[in-house]
């Protein structure tokens, strides 16, 4: 995870951004869309389409993992995970409000087991497609954190809303 740009000073909160970048997990390929603009939406919505690859040749290298697009259904869902399609997509699309619940669930078993949890409480603020957490130190000061979902095109990384 890479802090994205600064932090705006807010009379209660400070306010970080992360950037957090969207890899595809194995037997998977991300494909960004970039939707047309219109005269209601001029911003272009950058969409993340996720496909299923073959991962036959990756088996036969002993790797544990069955590939999604040649192995009987059956085994599938008795031996492996469901693939992204069947768990935090839309459609073929990645889905960002899905995938925003996922990272504040993974987030809040995380912060637990950190030593830092004793003296800081991490709050999950209510937030329709983006990731926004509160920490509050003891003394009372807060953070505030706003996590975007970013997926690497060369050099730069797309946002996705
Ligand atoms: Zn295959």
């Amino acid at each position: 995870m890479s802090t994205l740009g600064g932090w705006s000073g807010c009379e209660e909160d400070a306010i970080y951004r992360l950037l957090v970048p969207l890899k595809p997990p194995r037997g998977h390929a991300f494909h960004v869309d970039m939707g047309t603009s219109t005269k209601d939406t001029p911003e272009r919505k950058a969409s993340l389409r996720v496909e299923l690859q073959c991962t036959c040749m990756r088996e036969q290298l002993a790797e544990d993992m069955l590939c999604f697009l040649h192995h009987p259904e059956k085994e599938l869902r008795e031996r492996q995970a469901p693939s992204l399609l069947g768990t935090l997509c839309t459609g073929p699309y990645l889905d960002t409000d899905k995938t925003s619940c996922w990272l504040q669930i993974v987030l809040k078993r995380a912060w637990a087991v950190m030593p830092q949890s004793t003296h800081c409480c991490l709050t999950v603020l209510p937030s329709g497609h983006s990731c926004n957490l509160r920490l509050t130190h003891a003394s009372g000061s807060t953070i505030r954190i706003e996590m975007l979902f970013g997926v690497k095109q060369g050099n730069s990384y797309i946002f996705l809303s």
